[in-house]
């Protein structure tokens, strides 16, 4: 075994022991690790300064008891979280999960994750993630209100516009940042940038609620035209009907390509003739009005049908999964390639398994990491928070170019550090880049 190979061994064996049956944060550490072990292999100050070791260990963990009454009068308890991962570069920033799922292991893979997709913005914030195993399906409106105020009770003292700034994810949309920051206020008696995917009336940013799928479709557009492709014409697989999913349907059907799945963790829907705008529409409704399930999209277009598991077993020459983690397999990756995939675009965080991502590199496809592919969400919360500062608001055709350029800067910033011989490891390149502007800052601070 070499040194680089030994030293990344002793790395991972460390996080394992020290995070016991946080497998998800482990699998995200060692994404991360296997591409920068080799990149610092003749850099021994990082090494000497401990650098992927502190990079492993959150700054901070809060847990608390996130106490509710639902409308039958029952107190409910939650647990609710926030992991402050790393500030080097700028305020702690990262969305609330709300899912049943949700554990430390999660959380900390996602704040891991966000500090390194943070960096690659280019803008000034650090990594964060929080959330709670309180699940919004099935709850009244109420009912949610309830719960995120009493989240609030206990957030509120760990956050503020330069301290740590949460945003939305799984299950946490307008409704519940709309929830969040009015009892923020309440309670603090500021009106303050504190959130980011506000509504706009009060401090939200336009495009924001757009901004992570049209990213990651405007990532899989550049790293096609790098290679004098486009996405017109192409069938899409997409996974996921949430906020993601949709903006991302929305986003390729502009650029002229055809979407034949959406998804929800009920099943699939596959659609030949594409989901068109008018399609989506519905799909809108349905999710983000009637809280309904992607199911009923079959019972209302007969050129749908409804399937139960995952949609990569639909043949597509894109695949975009916006749904959760690890949502694809080896196997599904295989199928996949199989069936003619030639790009995959992460929208969602982590959706790849470890050894998926092994078989997409090895067969050499266009594949774009979530924390390249899915970064213009916080790039454009970060956009928010600026415009929240200065008590501006900009206008949505400025925001949506700045979100483009971002986007391209972070495909460059990929192909900068992760050009093999002419192939373009958009894995590595992304974690090279994301790493080298915290390392940096974290060399600067000495041992703190
Ligand atoms: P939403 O809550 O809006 O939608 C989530 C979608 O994924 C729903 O269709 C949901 O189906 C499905 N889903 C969730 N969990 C599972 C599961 N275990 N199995 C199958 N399907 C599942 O979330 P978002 O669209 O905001 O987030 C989707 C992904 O994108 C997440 O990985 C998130 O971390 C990531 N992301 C989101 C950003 C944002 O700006 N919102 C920014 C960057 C990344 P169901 O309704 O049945 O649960």
């Amino acid at each position: 075994m070499n040194k680089t190979a030994e030293y990344l061994e002793r790395f991972l064996n460390g996080v394992k022991k020290r995070n016991p049956g946080e497998t998800e944060f482990q699998q995200a550490v060692s994404e991360v690790a296997s591409t920068i072990f080799p990149y610092i292999a003749d850099k021994p100050i990082y090494h000497k300064m401990q650098i992927m070791e502190r990079m492993a260990e959150p700054d901070r963990v809060i847990m608390f008891r996130v106490p509710w009454t639902d409308d039958k009068g029952n107190i409910r308890n939650q647990r609710g979280y926030r992991v402050q991962f790393n500030n080097s570069i700028g305020p702690y920033k990262g969305g609330l999960r709300f899912h049943p799922s949700v554990n430390l292991s999660v959380l900390k893979f996602l704040g891991y994750e966000q500090t390194f997709k943070n960096s690659l913005t280019g803008l000034p914030m650090g990594g964060a993630k929080g959330g709670s195993d309180f699940n919004p399906k099935g709850k009244t409106d109420n009912e949610v209100m309830r719960f995120c105020q009493s989240f609030m009770v206990e957030l509120h003292r760990h956050i503020g516009e330069d301290t740590d700034v949460p945003a939305g994810d799984i299950g946490v949309g307008a409704r519940e940042i709309g929830y969040l920051f009015g009892m923020y206020k309440r309670i603090e008696n500021r009106f303050v940038g504190v959130l980011t995917g506000k509504g706009i009336e009060f401090g939200g940013s336009k495009i924001r609620t757009e901004a992570t799928g049209y990213g990651a479709v405007y990532f899989m557009e550049n790293m096609l035209q790098r290679v004098g492709d486009s996405i017109d014409g192409k069938t899409v697989a997409i996974s996921g009907s949430g906020n993601v999913a949709t903006y991302a349907v929305e986003k390729v059907n502009h650029l002229g390509g055809k979407v034949v799945t959406l998804s929800d963790s009920s099943g699939f829907v596959h659609d030949p003739e594409g989901i068109d705008a008018n399609k989506l529409e519905y799909v809108l409704d349905l999710k983000n009005v009637r809280r309904g399930r992607i199911k009923e999209y079959a019972d209302e277009f007969n050129s749908a049908t409804f399937h139960e598991g995952r949609p990569w077993i639909v043949p597509c020459a894109l695949a975009l999964p916006c749904a959760t983690q690890n949502e694809i397999n080896e196997e599904e990756a295989k199928t996949l390639l199989k069936n003619g995939c030639i790009g995959v675009s992460e929208g969602a965080n982590m959706p790849t398994e470890l050894a998926g991502i092994d078989a997409f590199q090895q067969a050499k496809i266009l594949y774009a990491p979530s924390k390249a592919a899915n970064a213009g969400g916080v790039a454009v919360s970060g956009l928010e928070m600026s415009q929240n500062s200065s008590r501006v608001s900009w206008k949505e055709d400025d925001l949506d170019n700045l979100l483009k350029e971002t986007m391209l800067n972070i495909h460059d910033s990929c192909v900068e550090y992760g050009n093999e011989a002419g192939h373009i490891n958009y894995l590595a390149g992304a974690n090279i880049a994301g790493f080298v502007k915290v390392a940096e800052a974290m060399l600067s601070f000495g041992h703190t």
